[in-house]
């Protein structure tokens, strides 16, 4: 699996002007907006529970 994860939209204004930013590894930039964001992978989501964090038990 590639450890690129492109966005293909900017999330603030969608335009698709984005560049690699040099501010490090997942930073990209927006040239239409002129935002610099970063992107992080948080994890797998669960696919037994449905994802719900805060299960209540009685
Ligand atoms: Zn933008």
């Amino acid at each position: 699996m590639s450890e690129r994860a492109a966005p293909f939209h900017c999330p603030y204004c969608g335009d698709e002007d984005l560049r690699p930013s040099e501010a490090g590894h997942g930073s990209w930039e927006c040239h239409s907006c002129r935002r610099a964001f970063q992107l992080k992978f948080l994890g797998l989501l669960s696919t037994t529970n449905g994802g719900t964090a805060h299960e209540s038990r009685d």
